[in-house]
């Protein structure tokens, strides 16, 4: 393996000096394994997307063929996305029931419960046939009808995957509300979603800790009296409040009905489901996927980005509450027929091997996970990782923020022992599936950068008007073309739609983030739009100053924003969390900013760096950049939406200790 080592500091901070090529052993069973074999399949992705995308398409079971591939238009006065028009599938159909001659007995998925001492299971794709279809039978019972919709508010249990696939096969929307959300948050997704059905369970378990979800509907309900039917899933056997006439039993309503239930039959374009995004920006919106476009999409970026092959061991350690969850642990790897693992658990519960004694358990070879899950199990020390064995690994993945490079080799180095390339995957709950990725037989990797396109993505950099830069640029992140994953439109808010991602730039899908691409055309997202940190006319990106911070060895995480500066327009005020045994000091104070200082070049010098227990998180533990924004500028008075927030709390320390008054 090729691995070249920085030239200097500053390369060091972006893993730009680093590069390590795809092992050999890898590569030599890859699907794709070399860059020849990527950049030819890819200009013809783009030069002929009918074709490509007419092919790509015949991985799924389609009812009936689609008629056009692609008919799409970016204009924002006649905006239209439609994908494999006159196509009929079923989604689940595809999930499940096409499996079933040659895999009936093999295991869809084991499920891993929080306590380790409790027992798992493993669930075969007939049993899994078996439940969805005697759930899809429940819902018609009760009168749930094609397009109807379903909110799923419920924890990582089998039951979370039954459920949304008998939606799909009756052909009914799901939305699935993350398990962590309040009953505040919940209940306006229901009424925006305007949906009629709630699955939840009587109580969650996360970390030994009982979420009381049957409680948080009963309070979300009493403001959605159109929820006739609430089904119970009992996990736990905890004391709930009971509504007769509403609420009923899952594992009794089952035993009613039959294990067979015919798929209905959907067209292309019917929405299989919509999800609300995670919240890190403001007001969560009702992103709406359809079936066809999204379900090839997800099916084809799960095989070649996983590089997943028959008999592999996957998992996806996300929560079905982020599309992370619906494109990759239901519907891209079901539909590929895979074998996975679905956690209950935290990757630090009992302990912080948790996570690694789950990989041993099942011999998992794939594993993806998030940037925010690798620094907290960082942070607890090598030796929780050390004293497990991890030999079955063969690919580690990453999904929801920018990785900074000093976690990028950390979980190269200790978890994949330079075994095990690392797929750090650029995508949305807006795109449906990963857009910008190394392929792992064939991309060299550059920690810190998601490198390069998927196939039929178009990204491009432009500046503040639109124009479009060539070779190495920095500026906002657009795509030029549309791909099938692609959501048609926010739910009930088309005009939101058009307006949040085709206006500010006519013609183009703007991702909100900001991206650097360098010499060899790899892309680095520099965070969203709304962080990067202007600074006397400099152009600072969040994510660069936060993975120097990162490479201290006292520094655990960190956060950095821009507020109002008299001089320079704009300050650097950073957020600093320390790894166990370093204690917060104005001497360390000053080592950090010299620090930032030495890797990154004398602008990039931190005006306020406060030091604090902890981030602010959204559920999905991405940084709340807009919060912190608003406490470094001072206007800790009006936070907005702080309903995602993962723990309240955090904010009021950070308030009650800000720097700038
Ligand atoms: P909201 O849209 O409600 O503000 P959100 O953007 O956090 O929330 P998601 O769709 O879950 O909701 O997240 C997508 C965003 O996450 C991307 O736009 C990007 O900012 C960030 N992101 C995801 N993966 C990566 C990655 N590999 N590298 C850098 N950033 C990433
Ligand atoms: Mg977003």
């Amino acid at each position: 393996m090729g691995v070249q080592e920085p030239v200097n500091a500053t390369a060091a901070y972006s893993g730009r000096g680093l590069v390590f090529e795809p092992p050999e052993a890898f590569r030599k069973r890859a699907f794709i394994s070399s860059m020849e074999q990527y950049r030819e399949l890819y200009e013809r992705s783009i030069k002929d997307p009918e074709g490509f995308w007419r092919e790509q398409a015949q991985r799924i079971t389609w009812f009936e063929p689609f008629h056009t591939v692609k008919n799409t238009s970016f204009d924002p006065s006649n905006l239209y996305i439609r994908w494999f028009e006159g196509g009929k599938l079923n989604a689940a159909y595809n999930c499940i029931d096409r499996h079933l001659e040659k895999r009936a007995d093999q295991v869809a998925f084991y499920w891993e419960p929080d306590n380790p001492d409790e027992e798992g299971k493993a669930i075969t794709y007939r049993q899994l046939y078996e439940e969805v279809c005697r759930l899809a039978n429940v819902l018609k019972k009760h009168g749930v009808k094609k397009g109807d919709r379903v909110t799923i508010y419920l924890p990582m249990i089998p039951e979370a995957i039954y459920a949304m696939l008998a939606c799909a096969r009756i052909g009914a929307i799901h939305s699935v509300v993350f398990a962590g959300f309040s009953p505040d948050s919940l209940a306006d997704r229901i009424l925006d979603g305007e949906a009629t059905y709630l699955i939840t369970a009587d109580e969650g378990l996360r970390a030994g800790r009982r979420v009381p979800l049957k409680r948080n509907a009963d309070q979300a309900l009493e403001r959605c009296p159109d929820v006739k039917t609430v089904l119970v899933v009992r996990r736990t056997g905890g004391d709930i409040n009971w509504v007769e006439g509403r609420d009923r039993w899952y594992h009794e309503e089952i035993q009613t009905v039959s294990a067979e239930c015919p798929p209905e039959v959907m067209d292309a374009e019917d929405p299989l489901f919509f999800l609300y995004t995670s919240g890190s920006t403001g007001k969560p919106k009702g992103v709406v996927h359809t079936t066809g476009g999204y379900l090839v999409y997800a099916s084809l970026t799960h095989q070649f980005v996983f590089d997943y092959h028959e008999g592999d061991i996957y998992w996806c350690a996300a929560d079905i509450g982020w599309i992370t969850g619906h494109s990759y642990i239901v519907y891209g790897p079901l539909a590929n027929g895979v074998t996975e693992v679905l956690f209950e658990g935290t990757p630090t519960y009992p302990d912080p091997s948790r996570i690694w004694q789950v990989v041993d358990k099942y011999q998992v070879n794939i594993l993806y996970t998030s940037p925010t899950a690798i620094r907290a199990l960082m942070r607890e020390g090598d030796e929780w990782v050390k004293k497990t064995s991890r030999k079955s690994l063969r690919l580690l993945g990453t999904v929801g923020e920018p990785i900074n490079p000093e976690a990028w080799l950390w979980y190269y180095r200790v978890v994949g022992e330079e075994r095990c390339p690392i797929v750090d995957t650029w995508w949305q709950t807006e795109t449906g599936g990963i857009m910008i990725t190394p392929l792992p037989g064939a991309t060299p990797l550059k920690p810190g950068s998601a490198t390069l396109p998927f196939f039929g993505v178009q990204p491009a950099i432009v500046d503040n008007d639109g124009n479009i830069l060539e070779g190495t640029a920095d500026g906002m992140l657009v795509i030029l073309d549309s791909w099938p994953g692609q959501m048609r439109t926010v739910y009930r808010a088309h005009d939101r739609f058009v307006q949040t991602y085709f206006t500010r730039f006519p013609g183009k899908y703007f991702t909100g983030d900001g991206a650097r691409r360098d010499e060899d055309g790899y892309y680095w997202i520099v965070g969203r739009v709304d962080d990067v940190i202007n600074v006397s006319g400099h152009r600072l990106g969040t994510a660069e100053i936060e993975s120097a911070l990162v490479l201290h060895e006292a520094v655990a995480e960190a956060a950095v924003v821009g507020y109002p500066h008299e001089i320079k327009g704009q300050g650097i005020y950073a957020f600093v969390t320390l790894k166990a045994g370093y204690a917060a000091s104005d001497q360390l104070r000053q080592e950090l900013i010299q620090h930032v200082r030495k890797v990154l070049g004398p602008i990039f010098t931190i005006d306020l760096l406060q030091f604090t227990p902890a981030l602010p998180k959204t559920r999905s533990g991405k940084i709340m950049r807009r919060i912190l924004r608003k406490i470094a500028a001072n206007e800790y008075q009006d936070l907005g939406d702080t309903s995602t927030l993962a723990d309240p709390s955090v904010v009021e320390e950070l308030v009650q200790n800000r720097l700038n008054r």
